[in-house]
């Protein structure tokens, strides 16, 4: 792939790099589209990353469909598909990883204590893999995008970080590989996540600041659906996921995580 990288570079223009896992929906189109746009070539990588992944969750059942995934990539007008075999990112006798200390412990790094070291380490890899001029990363995951941006701050990786905004479903809920694991009924109930985020830009739009005032409407609304049950709802700084006790518009953002059922999600408002 760094050999790969090196012709496309001598073809011209900039690389434009996006990281999935694969399984690609709409989501990830945009962000492949976003990358079209800006750049001359562009790289797309699937991988499930095993590290990312916490001892009792779905790394064993991720779903999976590369035969679907390189069609709709070759679609999109992608130049390269990078999908390296696990062991080749992780050789048996693999042990640096890059942890960041702050951001990534608020939130999903109270419930997933794990989760955002295995994903800074396999971004970390891949940008040194591919060596993209720029990124392309989902709204969806706000606080995947807060620590790859301190990650990039602080180890003075040379990548512009793009961010593109969460694609939805006609009713709102937002799109990820994993709503495949929903049911009918599981289905239904988990579009009171948008719902509730829809609610909260609502009030802060007629002028409510207070994030306790805004987080309990919240937590209400998600109560109301028998199969989900609240990670958290947290009013937190944009950049550092840092909790808030006022809303500051343009700077604040709603994010929830819940399960439904044995599923879990997350989704997130810009306030
Ligand atoms: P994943 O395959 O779930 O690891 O996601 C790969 C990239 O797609 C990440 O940057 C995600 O934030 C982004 N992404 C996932 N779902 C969506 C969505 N509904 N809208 C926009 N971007 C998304």
């Amino acid at each position: 792939m760094q050999s790969a990288a090196i012709a496309l570079r001598s073809k011209g223009g900039r690389i434009g790099f996006v990281p999935t896992m694969g399984y690609l929906h709409e989501g990830h189109m945009s962000l492949i589209e976003a990358a079209r746009e800006k750049a001359g070539k562009v790289v797309v990588s699937i991988f499930v990353n095993p590290i990312q992944f916490g001892p009792n969750e779905d790394y064993e059942r991720y779903p999976h469909d590369f035969d679907k995934d390189r069609s709709a990539c070759e679609k999109a007008d992608v130049d390269c598909v990078f999908y390296p075999a696990g062991d080749e990112m992780y050789p048996r006798n693999f042990s640096t990883f890059i942890n960041e200390e702050t951001y990534s412990k608020r939130l999903c790094g109270i419930s997933r204590p794990n989760h955002f070291r295995g994903v800074l380490t396999v971004v970390g890899k891949l940008f040194n893999i591919v060596r993209p001029d720029f990124a392309v990363f989902g709204q969806k995951d706000a606080q995947q995008v807060a620590v790859i941006r301190k990650m990039v701050d602080d180890l003075h990786f040379p990548v512009e970080i793009i961010v593109v905004p969460t694609v939805r479903e006609e009713d709102g809920l937002a799109m990820s590989s994993r709503n495949h694991y929903l049911s009918r009924h599981q289905r239904e109930d988990a579009a009171v996540i948008s719902q509730a985020l829809f609610r909260a830009k609502e009030m802060v739009g007629s002028g409510i600041v207070n994030t306790d005032r805004v987080e309990a409407e919240v937590s209400n609304i998600l109560q109301t659906k028998r199969r989900v049950r609240v990670i958290y709802v947290s009013i937190v700084d944009l950049r550092t996921m840092e909790a808030r006790r006022e809303i500051v518009p343009g700077e604040s953002l709603l994010a929830v995580a819940a399960w439904v059922d044995e599923i879990r999600l997350i989704d997130n408002i810009l306030l």
